[in-house]
């Protein structure tokens, strides 16, 4: 079963990477994007370790919706509405117990990565987070070392694919050739899970 503490642990270890790794995301933002994708989840991630430890939410579906609040008032960037949205609605649908089950959470994350599609659009193959995210939460039964697993090949296998949502969208053609920065963000999310259970 996995608890509060499961669900802050992965919130800390998904910042932990973000400081880790904000400038690899932002060199990935600046020949397709507008070089800003590490420094958004910097500030997002942030705020949410503070808000974390500042109001110390009980349940896992109340650290989720909480820390996707945060990201959706801290981020300016595309990635901000859009992770908050995964991380709110996958709270949301956790409900309010104090422990779920792998299962539970496999069936809230797929809830919520189709919030992610809902909101923006994109579909797997739109060289997006989605790409990470969709193979993950597929692969979540596996439990979490395949799911991160699955999300980073999904990431990078979307340097073949041309853009067709976000920024990178707008060149065309000339976004193929480079990896998304957002599903690469989107497998340190998820490599986080591991983290949180080990
Ligand atoms: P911005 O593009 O506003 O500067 P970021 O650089 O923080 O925002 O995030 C860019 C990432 O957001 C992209 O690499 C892509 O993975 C993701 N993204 C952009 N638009 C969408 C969308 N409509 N649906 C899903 N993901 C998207
Ligand atoms: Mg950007
Ligand atoms: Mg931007």
């Amino acid at each position: 079963m996995l608890d509060a503490d499961f669900f802050r642990r992965w919130m800390t270890a998904t910042a932990a990477s973000v400081e880790r790794e904000a400038e690899r995301l932002t060199d990935l933002d600046s020949p397709i994007g507008d070089a800003d994708h590490g420094s958004n989840l910097l500030r997002g991630f942030r705020a949410v370790t503070a808000v974390l430890e500042k109001e110390a939410p009980d349940t896992p579906g109340a650290v989720l919706t909480l820390a996707g609040r945060q990201l959706i008032s801290t981020v300016g960037g595309a990635s901000g509405p859009l992770y908050g949205t995964l991380l709110r609605r996958t709270g949301k649908a956790l409900g309010e117990d104090a422990e779920v089950s792998e299962d539970r959470f496999t069936e809230a994350l797929r809830a919520g990565v189709d919030a992610v599609m809902a909101l923006g659009g994109a579909a797997p193959g739109d060289k997006t987070m989605i790409d990470a995210l969709v193979p993950a939460v597929d692969a979540l039964g596996d439990g979490f070392v395949a799911a991160g697993a699955a999300a980073e090949e999904g990431a990078l296998a979307t340097t073949p694919l041309q853009a067709r949502k976000g920024r990178a969208s707008y060149l065309g053609e000339r976004s193929i050739g480079h990896q998304d920065p957002g599903a690469t963000s989107a497998a340190l999310l998820i490599a986080g899970l591991a983290e949180a259970d080990g």
